[in-house]
């Protein structure tokens, strides 16, 4: 396609999705100069992106399957990601417990050696094993587990990440529309009319573009019937995940992977300070409207599992919070919905080398940047000349510090006498914009209302400015985590506040 045809376009490139993989290639592709329009049905990481384990992390499990590429570029993306977002994106030891009914010691060693080795490890450190009772690694497992083994991955606040990832597509030049839905397309002159509705006010209207990306998610199939394509016989497979969050198992700060009698393994996570993540399912469901909540059966699932290792057993009574979400996987044919690959596959439709669409079926949060690239790299003959390869080494916003912790000290220093709760949540949420957020303030009283749990109206106001923060459940469970901290009454506060800010 000529540049020129190419810029008759309103934009370059259409980005469907507002997932984490739908703000990188709309980050990366506005970073190399290309005119990008990326539009999201509802709010941002309010889908698949915004209900995972909330790691990055090589996979350990997935070497059972010799997904050896995946694995080796998601170790390396955890070094890389831990550099672009310190504050959202935070090491985390992990502890596998280890017993005579599961994998033998030697295999589990192997594979170990080989996620020390496969990917390039700066800050992270190797795995060893362990003898229990330790000091510190046995914490809240029953004291009949004789040894452990210690490997390092990441956490991640996995919402952040995706907004992050789209201030970041916007601060480069990315027109970023969130309740805004793609409900079909058309070819024309070698560059696709699209069709848009704005989901708040369902007022309708076409924008023109010389390339798609459709990064639906688990609504790919649906995205790609709204357009003119030729049948590959690729196909999605839907398999939800559910979790469940309970009191802290134990205080300390490191996870735990549970291998359970069916040999899939589950996490425990330390969660926002108080409690423990506890998942994840695997089951397969026809629809993403399937997947809405846990089922009992998953809870009593992940309750089981949790139990064969805790030394203080949990119950349906313990659980606080639960959620679930949907992996748009690659079908590659297999039954067992623990094998299906996690790794992404493309699938590019064009005609007449002109107006492509590329769909993109599977993907983890930890390799999106690896995945935009390559989309991008698939797109290039159909868009204009683009910049290099750039975001490797780049920071996401409130990522650009040298050294976390030293900034947050920085941080409590300066408005030393503010509540704790306020200046950790900023600094966790926002890093190096916290003075941005917070401003030239000298009295608490000028963030306005305290909502609770450390929320305040200013950083709302900067939510709704900044980060296309429009409900409740934008601000409570999506930009922050206020809402696990805040009770009903506190939860409505931000409700009714939001409500009378409002013109009628
Ligand atoms: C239970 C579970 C645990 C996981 N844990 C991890 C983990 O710990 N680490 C990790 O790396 N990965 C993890 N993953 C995988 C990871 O979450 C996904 O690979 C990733 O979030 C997929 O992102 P996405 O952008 O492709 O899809 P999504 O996040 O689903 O985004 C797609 C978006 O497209 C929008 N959309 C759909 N149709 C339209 C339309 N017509 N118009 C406009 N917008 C539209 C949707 O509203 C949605 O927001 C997990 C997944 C699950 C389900």
């Amino acid at each position: 396609m000529s540049s020129q045809s190419a810029r008759s376009a309103d934009y370059d490139l259409l980005v469907i999705g507002g997932g984490i993989n739908g703000a990188g290639i709309a980050r990366d592709a506005a970073g190399r100069g290309l005119k990008v329009l990326e539009v999201e049905m509802a709010d941002l990481a309010s889908a698949t992106s915004g209900w995972s384990s909330k790691l990055i992390h090589g996979g350990l499990r997935y070497l059972e399957y010799y997904e050896f590429r995946l694995v080796r570029e998601a170790l390396e993306e955890r070094e890389v990601l831990l550099n672009a977002a310190p504050h959202i994106v935070r090491p985390m030891r992990f502890v596998l417990p280890h017993d005579k009914t599961m994998r033998p010691v030697w295999m589990i060693r192997i594979g170990l050696y080989m996620y020390d080795h496969l990917g390039k490890r700066v800050s992270l450190p190797g795995s060893h094993t362990v003898n229990f009772p330790h000091i510190e690694f046995s914490a809240g497992l029953k004291p009949d587990i004789r040894s452990g083994i210690i490997y390092s991955d990441c956490r991640v606040d996995d919402a952040r990440l995706t907004i992050l990832t789209a201030m970041s597509a916007r601060d480069k030049g990315a027109t970023v529309l969130t309740r805004t839905k793609f409900t079909g397309g058309r070819r024309e002159n070698g560059l696709w009319t699209a069709e848009l509705q704005d989901m708040r006010t369902g007022a309708r209207r076409t924008v023109t573009a010389a390339a798609i990306a459709n990064v639906a998610g688990p609504w790919v199939s649906s995205v790609l019937q709204g357009v003119p394509h030729k049948a590959t016989g690729a196909k999605v497979r839907l398999v939800k995940g559910s979790h469940i969050v309970v009191p802290k198992v134990h205080s300390l700060g490191h996870a735990c992977i549970l291998q359970n009698v069916d040999r899939r393994v589950i996490f425990v996570i330390p969660f926002e300070g108080k409690w423990s993540l506890i998942g994840t399912t695997d089951v397969p469901v026809d629809t993403p409207e399937e997947a809405v909540d846990i089922t009992n059966k998953e809870t009593d699932y992940l309750i089981e599992a949790a139990n064969r290792f805790l030394a203080k057993p949990i119950s349906r009574a313990d659980v606080v919070w639960t959620f679930a979400g949907v992996r748009p996987l690659y079908d590659d044919g297999k039954s067992d919905p623990s094998s299906i690959t996690r790794d992404y596959v493309f699938e590019l439709d064009e005609e007449g080398g002109k107006a492509p669409v590329l769909s993109v079926y599977g993907g983890k949060l930890t390799t999106y940047r690896c995945l935009a690239e390559t989309a991008l790299a698939k797109l290039a003959p159909f868009l204009p000349p683009q910049g290099p390869k750039w975001t490797k080494e780049a920071h996401l916003p409130g990522g650009d510090m040298p050294n976390y912790n030293a900034f947050r000290d920085e941080m409590f220093d300066r408005y030393k006498g503010f509540p704790r709760e306020i200046l950790d949540g900023v600094v966790r949420r926002h890093g190096s914009r916290t003075p941005y957020v917070l401003g030239d303030i000298q009295r608490v009283e000028q963030l306005g209302r305290n909502f609770g749990a450390g929320l305040t109206e200013r950083e709302i106001e900067c939510l709704i400015a900044d980060e296309w923060a429009e409900t409740a459940e934008d601000i409570l469970w999506r930009r922050t985590k206020c809402g696990i901290h805040m009770d009903a009454a506190q939860r409505q506060a931000v409700e009714d506040y939001l409500k009378s800010r409002k013109p009628a």
